[in-house]
């Protein structure tokens, strides 16, 4: 089918030139052909196969040059010059790699009928147009990933349905969401490569622009109620299928689309199953919780492992593939959590089994877009080859699970498919050549009509072989010789001096310097016969290939759900080689109920960062359902990656892997939500508190009591009091009106004193001590909050002259005084006016307690724990010598800090502007990280900074 038009071309190098549209009636039949194209596929780049090449003229060749790095040319005939630059057709993938990156669809023109046998213009179409979101090249995939083409289409009742297909494996599902943030969250999720929308249509785009896809405008009309059903109706029964309106549009326009690239008219028979879920079918993670947990993708600088990463040890694409979906589609269903789960401790224990699978699995290939390849006519010889290949593989893969009674639901759907086995073995010879219509791909005895043709061609080259010896001979002509070219076929060739000795049935066919060549009838028929024998085998031999490519295409279902089973079995490999050489162990479920039961981890570990760590200080999790635990601690201290050790562990745990822990018992939790302050963010464009404020508001609507919510510094991203103001407020709701579990990591010491007021909520730091002149954090989580003067006392130990730290606690001191009295008194927490101790004896008391431990304490020197105790909270962001101020400084308005900070009653012998450069640069000032003798230059600069 054709899309038509399309509204907004993307740049004029799609579209008809302009140049060529003007005299259109004057232009070359080639070029007129060209333009035709041009107009029937005006969104894309139209690729112009001529001969060996692949042109593109005008501006679509100052494109192709550009961006593929080709020479720009230019063809000139009667109506004028054109542009053009065109990339060899043998090696072309890396061409279209590099266009298809830069964003442009690329509609390849192929020479439809032979050049040879055509008389005038040859006949092109457009055989593929090459989008990001449907591309089926091999050579243009990465292996083992999924590449979606997706839509999503607002419903009257302001929902979304949202669809999505992998052209290259068959994939495609719908879902329903029921807003906004739910159709970002499932996009992000889904992370389609191409994104099909339509003008003054209800199609929708998400407002965040930081998205990674390519949005395609396409004719409305495939968005149609009518259009869409119509296109369904070949696939599945769209009315039973699917749940509404808006799946059936969206659905129906992706596949419609699909079609539509693939260059055919027909239906994807190879997209068999049309999966429809909802979105609480699985663990949910939104956006920002994919991003923060580094799933996928390291948010760090440098390209440095993902979770994924390091659970993926399958063996082939299929593995790879399957694991990427089941991490970013956990369970909720315990069952199910547990027949992974069964499945993987089977072959954590049967090692030597599992090494032999493995082996097996090794040489699997990638049978999803095998099939999809099949299926679409587009199989090469070798592409049956490696199904077979693949199958092959099979019977052993089912001996060796036939011990290991776990494993019994996926011996039983691993399918030999024997027939179709045979009959690629039967048909098609072992290493066939690429070419298919030029012969050496059936093998002999699998048709006795191909069989007799090769006999006869055979033994017309045999009498040929034998014809010059015969000859000699029978003419008596020692250098007689018989040879054969393209022009002029089989001959015989006897030099001038022996002219006189050719018998009369030679005819002269072709008259050389120094010879002349000549044939017989005998020759001229064998020739026919051998020729007409070797023409008519080479196209029966690719009619038997088509024939057999037709047989395999019909078990297409039976194929995709063997690739399933050996997919699942590969992902269970996987987690079972990841849990056996990580140390990890199975995690227990409690039973049903919400309240049943929270998260309790002993010696749980982060599974990237301990891989990357020397040595790794696993920590215990023990929260009950509901519980909040306020961490503090100093910069580096480990609060983030203790936080994500444990949602990472119950997201492992929910895909059914074993888990980096001595023991873990877990609720199934329904989300899991992370909120990364801004100062922690890479976050763009808009104001960050803005959107710290906006992700905020969502977790407020939706956690729920099986919910998991992180909270990693919120509220950075304004002003001390606000942010303080609001984080309490957030952890108060969330506590109390949600009852969702949370971890939140604050520098808001302020928030510490909410344990006192509410059951349920803890408090847990993270301590850090000196070693010489080394300050070293413990990554240790212990009951209690951080002391409030942490970062003033992490300066001390990292050798901050006490001079220096004694006039950074005045400072600090007189700062909170001025701020208790000019500040925002609204806004300000009601904690502050408190006046309790931070460290809240009742709390520590309890933890120390429960473990039956020391409580270990995070203060190295009881003298500043004593004075912390006798101080009012205060923002601790202000003295944290380590804290990231880089970022702050920006959002924080001084004045709010240091404007009233230089109290009269205070001695002060320098200059005020100083000391504030002085304190903004001692904040900015990342202790941790610096060697000592950076330390003691950088103090230096301070000191002279003072001075003058
Ligand atoms: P915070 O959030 O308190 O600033 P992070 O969690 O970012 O600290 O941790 C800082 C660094 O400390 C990490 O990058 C990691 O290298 C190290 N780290 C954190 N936790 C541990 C741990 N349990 N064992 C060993 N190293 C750790
Ligand atoms: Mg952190």
């Amino acid at each position: 089918m054709s899309l038509g038009y399309c509204l907004l071309p993307m740049t004029t190098a799609t579209g008809p030139p302009s140049t060529m549209a003007e005299k259109e009636d004057e232009l070359t039949p080639m070029l007129s052909q060209y333009l035709e194209l041009c107009e029937a596929h005006e969104d894309a780049l139209v690729l112009f196969q001529v001969g060996d090449f692949y042109e593109a003229f005008c501006e679509a060749a100052e494109a192709v040059a550009r961006v593929c790095e080709v020479t720009l040319t230019q063809r000139e005939d009667s109506t004028g010059t054109y542009p053009m630059a065109g990339i060899p057709i043998d090696n072309a993938s890396s061409y279209l790699e590099r266009l298809v990156d830069a964003d442009y669809r690329v509609a390849i023109a192929d020479q439809v009928e032979d050049a040879e046998a055509a008389t005038g213009l040859v006949d092109r179409a457009v055989t593929r147009v090459i989008t990001p979101g449907t591309v089926v090249e091999e050579e243009l995939l990465a292996s083992g990933t999924t590449n979606y083409v997706a839509s999503a289409v607002e419903s009257e009742q302001g929902g979304f349905g949202i669809s999505a297909v992998d052209v290259s494996t068959g994939e495609c599902f719908v879902t329903s969401v029921a807003d906004r943030a739910g159709l970002s969250e499932e996009l992000d999720r889904i992370a389609p490569s191409e994104l099909l929308v339509a003008p003054e249509t209800p199609t929708v785009t998400p407002a965040d622009a930081s998205t990674g896809w390519m949005e395609t405008e396409v004719d409305p009309v495939l968005f149609d109620h009518e259009a869409a059903v119509d296109c369904l109706s070949a696939y599945v029964d769209p009315e039973r299928r699917l749940a509404t309106d808006a799946e059936r549009r969206a659905c129906g326009a992706v596949l419609a689309y699909a079609e539509y690239t693939q260059g055919d008219d027909g239906t994807l028979d190879y997209v068999s199953r049309i999966r429809r879920y909802e979105q609480q079918d699985h663990l949910r993670l939104d956006a920002a919780a994919l991003r923060s947990l580094e799933l996928f993708e390291n948010r760090g600088l440098g390209a440095g492992d993902t979770l994924f990463d390091v659970i993926d040890k399958s063996a082939s694409a299929l593995g790879r593939r399957c694991l990427t979906r089941w991490l970013r589609r956990p369970l909720v269903e315990r069952r199910a959590i547990e027949t992974r789960l069964d499945a993987v401790d089977a072959l954590v224990e049967a090692s030597v089994e599992r090494t032999e699978l493995q082996d097996g699995l090794a040489d699997a290939y990638d049978l999803e877009r095998l099939v999809g390849r099949i299926s679409r006519g587009r199989a090469h010889a070798r592409d049956l080859r490696s199904l077979q290949a693949t199958l092959s593989v099979v019977p052993d893969l089912i001996e060796t699970l036939d011990g290991i009674d776990a494993l019994a639901p996926y011996r039983e759907r691993l399918d030999p498919l024997e027939a179709v086995a045979d009959l690629i073995e039967g048909a098609i010879v072992d290493e066939p050549p690429t070419e298919l219509t030029e012969g050496g791909v059936i093998k002999p005895s699998f048709d006795a009509d191909l069989d007799e043709l090769r006999t006869t061609e055979r033994e017309g080259r045999q009498w040929v072989a034998e014809l010059e010896a015969a000859e000699r001979e029978r003419t008596g002509i020692d250098s007689l010789s018989v040879g054969h070219n393209q022009v002029h076929g089989y001959y015989i060739e006897v030099t001038n001096p022996n002219l006189d000795r050719v018998p009369d049935d030679y005819t002269r066919r072709q008259t050389l310097k120094n010879s002349e060549r000549f044939y017989t009838p005998e020759l001229k028929e064998r020739e026919n016969e051998i020729f007409g024998a070797a023409e008519r085998a080479d196209s029966l031999e690719y009619e038997l290939f088509c024939e057999v490519r037709t047989e395999v295409a019909a078990e297409t279902e039976r194929i995709q759900a063997l690739a399933t089973a050996i997919a699942e079995l590969d992902a269970a490999c996987s987690l079972a080689t990841v849990a056996a050489e990580g140390d990890y162990i199975r995690p227990e479920f409690h039973d049903g109920s919400a309240d049943s039961g929270g998260i309790n981890i002993e010696g749980g570990r982060h599974p990237v960062v301990e891989t990357t760590q020397d040595s790794f200080v696993p920590n215990d999790a023990d929260l009950s359902q509901g519980e909040v635990a306020i961490i503090t601690g100093p910069n580096m201290s480990g609060k983030s990656t203790y936080m994500r050790q444990v949602a990472l562990t119950c997201l492992l745990a929910q895909i059914g892997s074993f888990v980096p822990a001595e023991a873990a018992e877990l609720p199934v939790l329904d989300r899991i939500f992370t909120r990364v302050g801004a100062s922690d963010d890479i976050a763009g464009g808009q104001s960050t508190f803005m959107r710290e404020m906006s992700e905020l508001t969502e977790i407020l609507h939706d956690a729920s009591e099986d919910s998991l919510v992180l909270l990693d510094e919120v509220g950075r991203g304004t002003s001390t009091a606000d942010g303080l103001a609001i984080a309490q407020a957030t952890t108060e709701f969330i506590h109390d009106e949600l009852g969702a579990t949370t971890l939140f990591a604050t520098h808001y010491h302020g928030l510490t004193e909410l344990a006192d007021k509410r059951e349920g909520v803890v408090n847990r730091h993270f301590a850090a001590t000196r070693e010489g002149d080394e300050v070293t954090f413990l990554h240790r989580v212990a009951p209690g909050a951080s002391s409030a003067s942490y970062g003033i006392e992490v300066a001390r130990m990292a050798g901050v002259p006490e001079t220096v730290v004694d006039r950074a606690r005045s400072v600090v001191e007189s700062a909170d005084g001025s701020q208790a009295e000019s500040g925002p008194t609204g806004s300000q927490p009601t904690a502050n006016a408190d006046q309790t101790p931070t460290d809240k004896p009742a709390d520590s008391q309890s933890e120390t307690n429960r473990d039956g431990s020391e409580t270990t304490t995070d203060t190295p020197s009881e003298q500043t724990s004593a004075v912390d105790n006798d101080r009012p909270s205060y923002p601790e962001e202000e003295l944290d010598v380590g804290a990231e101020a880089a970022d702050d400084r920006a959002s924080y308005p001084e004045e709010e800090f240091f404007g009233g900070t230089v109290d009269p009653a205070v001695d002060d012998p320098l200059d005020e502007e100083s000391m504030v450069r002085v304190a903004v640069a001692l904040r900015s000032v990342d202790v941790a990280s610096m060697t000592p003798l950076e330390a003691l230059n950088t103090l230096d600069e301070l000191r002279s900074e003072l001075r003058e």
